[in-house]
């Protein structure tokens, strides 16, 4: 078969079938490649965030949630006869029940915008030709007046601790685990060391994790970070830093030792499974021919502009294989500006407006820059910080660990970073985001009506905080 697209997305991941739908939806003749296939051989769409990244994840970690409130419905007054159990191959299959609607549902959206399927593994040559070799062998070539690339990223592996079926496990296995473990070992207290560690320390597993720096969640403001590792150590989460895996031992085919050094010196733990959590690398092996044109940067990203141009004119690279937070809001929006920017139209993004997320309990969220990176950059600020413990709705709810911390330009106004430690930071994280991207001042935020009573309200203290106004806390500024 030989046919002119032109658009050829090559990855069906979040960056690269937002990026095919939107292309379609613009009148483009838009196809996409995918290379995962299933057990009868059938395309696998919504690339690592569907199938093993956020929504499995985000699915076990809301049941372990929802048992752990069951555990304690008695501060509500409600009386539960006998345990509260967990069936894990039921939470299991939930999982895989949600997993299963939404990639059908990227199938379906495919076909209600005339996306073009070519199911196998895509590779570019020079001249924007598009080579797609099938399962089977075969394969097709198809021209491309635009290529966007979407090849997402895959775990990186340590020789200290190599993958071993059912004992030592990558960020998909770890999601599927299907009995509790008496003993969990992470290494790396990252985003899913933290996330898939929360989930079995709910459901009773002794739970270490091993984290090779020194600080613990270097990335987020010190406050939050700080707050997290408190809030986690009454939760039972041993967090080790400083603790860099060494090697790794199977005892008897069903338990592993785990060596690693810190301060102390050599170290060992045993566990029943150990989940290797410590990043992820773009994935590009086997995309590129030789004469493609595209270059990738000195740590294997493929090397893009602010608009996700490669030095190839007509060839873009989004998402995951690309520089930036690997994050599925981040691979989407760069899918849409492509797309936008193919079909003629002015796009861009605010990459200093991208919220971070992690999905514990309470959940970590922010967006914008931290205090210690303002004061480093030598910017006067004003910080206000509101604690969860003095809004009416978080007692409500039970759910009052936490704080907004909000920052504003002391000259300025303007609003530079908002960090919130919280039950539900997820969904407070957007209005910040909104009041970042419509640079808003801290005073915007304190003259805006919010409903009462609800969580959003401690973003509003926060704003007056910031000030000394806060009115349910005592805070007044020194004049
Ligand atoms: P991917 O989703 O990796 O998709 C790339 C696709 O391209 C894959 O389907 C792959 O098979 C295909 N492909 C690769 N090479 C080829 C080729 N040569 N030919 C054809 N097809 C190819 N992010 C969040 O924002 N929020 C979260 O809560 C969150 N949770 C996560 C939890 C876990 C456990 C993990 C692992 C990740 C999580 N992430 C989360 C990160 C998120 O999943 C990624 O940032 C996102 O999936 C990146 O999207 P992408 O389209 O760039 O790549
Ligand atoms: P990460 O980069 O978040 O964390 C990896 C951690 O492992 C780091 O703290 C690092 O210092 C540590 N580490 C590295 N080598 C080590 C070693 N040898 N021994 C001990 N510790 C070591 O990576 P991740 O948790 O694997 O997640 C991968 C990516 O997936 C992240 O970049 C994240 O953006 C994305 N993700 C996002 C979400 C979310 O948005 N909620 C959830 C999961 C994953």
């Amino acid at each position: 078969m030989s046919d002119k697209f032109d658009v050829i997305v090559i990855g069906a991941g979040p960056g690269g079938y937002v990026a095919a739908i939107r292309a379609a939806q613009l009148g483009l003749k838009t196809a996409c490649v995918e290379k995962w296939v299933d057990d009868k051989g059938g395309a696998v769409l919504g690339g690592t965030c569907l199938n093993v990244g956020c929504i499995p994840s985000k699915a076990l970690l809301e049941s372990t949630h929802q048992f752990h409130n069951a555990q304690h419905a008695d501060v509500h007054g409600i009386q539960v006869s006998g345990d509260v159990t967990m069936d894990v191959k039921a939470m299991v299959a939930r999982k895989d029940k949600i997993v299963g609607n939404l990639t059908m549902g990227v199938a379906g959206l495919f076909k209600a915008n005339g996306v073009t399927l070519l199911q196998g593994a895509g590779k570019l040559h020079g001249g924007k030709k598009v080579e797609v070799t099938a399962a089977d062998g075969t394969s097709n070539t198809y021209d491309a007046e635009n290529v966007i690339l979407a090849s997402g990223s895959i775990p990186v592996e340590i020789p200290p601790a190599p993958l071993t079926e059912g004992l030592i496990l990558d960020n998909e296995g770890a999601l599927n685990i299907n009995e509790t473990p008496k003993r969990l070992g992470v290494i790396g207290a990252g985003v899913i060391g933290l996330e898939m560690g929360s989930v079995w320390a709910r459901l009773g597993t002794e739970v270490t994790v091993l984290e090779a720096m020194d600080d613990f969640l270097p990335a987020a403001d010190k406050d939050v970070a700080k707050e997290a590792a408190k809030i986690f150590k009454k939760q039972k989460l041993d967090i080790k830093v400083g603790a860099r895996c060494t090697g790794t031992e199977i005892i008897d085919g069903k338990e592993v030792k785990v060596k690693y050094t810190d301060a102390k010196g050599d170290q060992e733990i045993v566990v029943d499974k150990l989940i290797v959590a410590v990043g992820r690398k773009p994935q590009t092996q086997g995309l590129l021919a030789d004469d493609s044109g595209v270059s990738l940067d000195e740590r294997g990203f493929i090397f893009v502009n602010e608009q996700c141009q490669t030095g190839v004119p007509g060839v873009y690279a989004i998402g995951d294989s690309v520089r930036g937070p690997m994050l599925a809001h981040k691979a989407s929006e760069e899918g849409i500006m492509v797309a936008d920017i193919v079909a003629g139209h002015h796009a861009q993004i605010n990459y200093d407006v991208i919220p971070s997320i992690i999905y514990t309990h309470p959940e970590l969220a922010w967006v914008g820059k931290t205090e210690q990176e303002l004061k480093a950059e030598g910017v006067k600020i004003k910080v206000g910080k509101f604690p969860f413990a003095a809004n009416g709705r978080a007692m409500a709810a039970n759910d009052t660990d936490g704080f907004v911390k909000l920052i504003a330009c002391e000259e300025t106004d303007r609003v530079l970073g908002v960090h919130i430690v919280g039950g539900i930071a997820s969904e407070l994280i957007g209005q910040a985001a909104i009041a970042m991207e419509f640079c808003s001042s801290a005073e915007d935020l304190q003259m805006t009506v919010f409903a009462h009573p609800t969580v959003s309200e401690a973003i509003h203290e926060a704003a007056l905080a910031a000030d000394g106004h806060a009115i349910h806390m005592a805070n007044r500024k020194k004049r």
